[in-house]
């Protein structure tokens, strides 16, 4: 069976595994802390849930475990939701004032609390243009998005594919809010939340096509 971990650190994971169980019956969803558990060579892919993001490089640094996740979003299948969004990413804008460590393999550019404080959280209707939640369909699906102290992508790099962006107001740029990089997945809304368990499952399939992909160059 697959093996999906999620980085337990703090905060939002046990949504998330409940999640991915739905998502995936046949699935082992595990919790996945120190470095031996990220260096499994049985880990198929991993997600890093929502929370604080200086606090969960803190604690991953301290623990040991940062340079296991450094080498492991690089190779196999990782989903960043809100603070993990941040931590894969390259850049940070409205960081703490000493900085913070980031994980820098997604090549975006994010600005962190881009709507303010808790009590400023919102759920909208989102549209996704391409492939996650049409599963092969063509057009666009709607699906329900929590905002809970939330980046936006400011800036996007090479081969990274937008999957949804905010809805335009006038005068304004629009902002992505999830995004695609090979085997990495981020948003800045919270799937896990919502009962809504299609990004889930998109992310399953990424995770089974690598692992396909892996097998069959063995
Ligand atoms: N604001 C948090 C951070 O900067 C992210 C919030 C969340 O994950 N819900 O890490």
């Amino acid at each position: 069976p697959l093996r999906i971990g999620v980085l337990a650190i703090q905060s939002g994971f046990h949504e998330h595994q409940v999640m991915l169980h739905r998502a995936a019956a046949n699935a082992e969803v595990v919790q996945v802390r120190t470095k031996a558990e990220l260096e499994d060579p049985a880990l198929d892919g991993l997600v890093i849930p929502g929370g604080e993001s200086t606090t969960m490089s803190i604690v991953a640094q301290r623990s040991g475990a940062w340079d296991a996740l450094h080498a492991f979003v690089r190779k196999r299948p990782v989903w960043g939701t809100c603070a993990g969004m941040i931590l894969l990413s390259a850049d940070a804008l409205n960081q703490k004032k000493d900085g913070q460590a980031l994980l820098g393999a997604l090549p975006i550019t994010v600005r962190r609390n881009r709507f303010g404080s808790q009590v400023d959280s919102f759920q909208i209707e989102l549209q996704e243009p391409v492939e996650v939640l049409s599963e092969g369909d063509k057009g666009s699906a709607g699906f329900p998005a929590l905002f809970i102290r939330a980046p936006v992508v400011e800036k996007v790099g090479e081969d990274v594919k937008v999957l949804t962006w905010l809805p335009r107001t006038s005068g304004e740029s629009s902002e992505a809010v999830a995004v695609r990089h090979g085997d990495i997945l981020a948003c800045a809304f919270h799937p896990e939340l919502t009962g809504d368990d299609r990004w889930h499952r998109y992310f399953v399939r990424m995770v089974a096509d690598a692992r396909r992909a892996r097998e069959a160059a063995a």
